[in-house]
């Protein structure tokens, strides 16, 4: 089994991951009629217009259509009305839905951040009375932690709440902000600070008087979905709705996250795949200088990168589903400190897959307006997918923390000897100095770039060995080298994933791709580390380490002319 964040040890051979091709045939038939009742009910002219309108009676129609296929059940256990699936088949179901950002958000936040806190932290009695009707669509789910003056900083929540004097319920005041479904929401799980507690989770039901909801947010994009602040006065709560237990509310909120920032990954690809889709169309239709604009090289290159994004989002998606199923599903789900650590396990790849593929979607949603023209610019075109990606490196953590999360928890992993990364890193500074360190590039692709990717983990290692070395305890508060250990670890990830998947299927479209990948995170892993080293470095040491970062990222590039070009007509064949 996968251990978290192993991936940036070295190794000789890849990890046999789990990946798209691996999907059983029940994964398949829920996929193709998830895509079915998206385009026949969710994504058609009309459907979008009334969602863009924010007709939230409409979103719930919805809701209520996709809870009679099971969907809003997905991930929830049989005994509550659930199916009971894993966390592929969930990631299956948000890369379909996702084809609608607005309904997407709607879906997403409801599923994940506004139910699992039930079904992973919830007593028997607060599962059975809440998670049948939330599986149901009878009532709908939010998730409210942010306020005014916590927003990254989730700590310092200002909302509280005191015992009553009789020890039946609970008196909550404050003020939460940007609650997705607040505006119909029936149920909130609100985080607030339980005096002589700290933070803690509560259960409130759209009905417990003095809980208001305040206005909606008029928002750049992901228009259609419920965005308000809830406003709590008095608002007295009986005893038996505390989620989890008094004061342990900042890890249920931090691990609820962690499970929605992997599932908006997968939103994330179902978003890209629909742009590339578009822009296939597009480039084939539109004709200028005579000829179709998909013959000229310019945005054949924008199509293969595209592509490659998105063959880098499908692997790092799927294999860290896989992963999380495996830490969790081994575990009682009633324990919920078993939960908290088996979810805890996976908090780095999860981060970084939030990180990448939402700035993957953004990049794909750009050139996909750009490959549209004015048309891209207008409404109508792909403009709204473009305003909708942004939200996606604001919410669950912006991306900094994410970052900063990511590389975080690895030195931590480290200094506890979870992680052997010490010892890693002392080999590789130990071979780096050994002149027989190069050996001759292997002839054949998958080994080639297993050998490029060792090399470029070994760099990574000793970029971070330099930085512990001078700064030790002291590292965090260098956050721009923090950040750029942690483009490190994003390109190694990515790069890992999408070879491992290629040597399962081995196509040769996916070849191409995989080229194009390493290509870009070979370059990007070399000016990380070559950035990094002067922040850690100086004079003689700076010369030797920046010297050693060359050695091991010698690479051959490829010839994006000819690659782009091959990649492209392979995707413009298949639309
Ligand atoms: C449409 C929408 C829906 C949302 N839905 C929900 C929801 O359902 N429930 C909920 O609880 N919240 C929700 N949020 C809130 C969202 O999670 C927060 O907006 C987000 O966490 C960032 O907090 P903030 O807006 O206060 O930004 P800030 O925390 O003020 O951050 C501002 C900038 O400073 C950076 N920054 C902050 N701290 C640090 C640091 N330590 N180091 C480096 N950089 C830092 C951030 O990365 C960011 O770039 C939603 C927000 C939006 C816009």
């Amino acid at each position: 089994m996968a251990k978290g964040a192993d991936f940036i040890l070295p190794s000789d051979s890849l990890p046999d991951i789990f990946t798209v091709n691996n999907f059983t045939e029940e994964q398949r038939l829920i996929r193709d009629t998830v895509r079915e009742v998206v385009a026949n009910t969710i994504t058609t002219d009309d459907a979008v217009r009334t969602i863009e309108s924010k007709d939230l009676s409409f979103s719930r129609g919805l809701m209520k259509s996709l809870a009679e296929l099971g969907l809003l059940g997905a991930e929830i256990p049989e005994e509550y009305g659930g199916q009971g699936l894993d966390k592929v088949t969930g990631a299956i179901i948000a890369e379909e839905v996702a084809k609608q950002g607005s309904f997407a958000c709607t879906f997403l936040a409801h599923t994940g951040i506004g139910t699992l806190p039930i079904r992973f932290f919830g007593t028997d009695e607060q599962k059975k009375k809440y998670l049948p009707k939330l599986v149901s669509g009878e009532w709908i789910a939010s998730y409210c932690l942010t306020e005014t003056g916590a927003g990254s900083d989730a700590n310092s929540v200002k909302t509280t709440a005191v015992r009553s004097e009789d020890g039946s319920h609970y008196i909550l005041n404050g003020e939460k902000i940007f609650v997705t479904n607040g505006g119909f929401a029936d149920l909130f799980t609100v985080f607030v600070q339980l005096e002589g507690h700290g933070l803690t989770a509560f259960l409130l039901e759209k009905t417990f008087i003095g809980l208001n909801v305040g206005k909606e947010e008029h928002k750049m994009g992901i228009q259609g979905s419920s965005t308000t602040t809830i406003v709590l006065t008095d608002v007295a709560v009986p005893v038996d709705n505390v989620l989890g237990e008094p004061g342990k509310g900042f890890r249920i909120a931090l691990n609820i996250l962690n499970l929605g920032r992997f599932k908006l990954a997968a939103a994330c690809l179902g978003g890209g795949r629909l742009a590339i889709e578009q822009s296939l169309k597009y480039s084939q239709d539109r004709k200028q200088f005579g000829k179709s604009i998909s013959e000229f090289g310019a945005i054949r290159q924008k199509l293969a990168q595209m592509a490659a994004k998105i063959y880098a989002m499908e692997s790092v998606v799927y294999r860290t589903a896989r992963n999380l199923e495996e830490a969790i599903g081994k575990v009682d789900t009633n324990d919920s400190r078993k939960i908290l650590k088996a979810i805890e396990e996976f908090v780095v790849e999860c981060s970084l897959v939030k990180v990448f593929c939402s700035e993957a979607l953004d990049f794909i949603v750009d050139e996909n307006v750009q490959i549209h023209g004015g048309s891209g610019f207008c409404e109508g075109g792909p403009e709204r997918q473009y305003r909708d990606s942004r939200i996606n490196r604001i919410f669950e953590g912006t991306n900094e923390i994410n970052r900063l999360l990511a590389i975080g928890i690895l030195l931590k992993k480290a200094a506890t000897g979870s992680l052997p990364l010490m010892s890693a890193i002392k080999q590789v500074v130990g071979e780096s100095m050994a002149p027989s360190m190069m050996q001759m590039e292997p002839e054949d692709l998958v080994e080639r770039l297993t050998y490029y990717l060792n090399n470029a983990k070994m760099a990574v290692l000793f970029a971070a060995g330099s930085a512990y070395e001078k700064y030790n305890v002291k590292l965090e508060e260098h956050q721009i080298l923090l950040m750029a250990l942690s483009d490190c670890l994003i390109n190694i990830y990515v790069m890992e994933s999408s070879l491992a998947a290629v040597a399962k299927n081995k196509t040769n479209l996916n070849t191409g791709l995989v080229k194009l990948i390493f290509n870009d995170g070979l370059f990007s892993v070399e000016r990380l580390a070559r950035e990094i080293i002067p922040m850690c470095a100086e004079g003689d040491a700076q010369k030797t380490a920046l010297a050693m970062v060359r050695r091991l990222l010698k690479f051959t590039p490829v010839n994006q002319e000819e690659l782009c070009d091959k990649v492209a007509v392979d995707l413009l064949k298949r639309g």
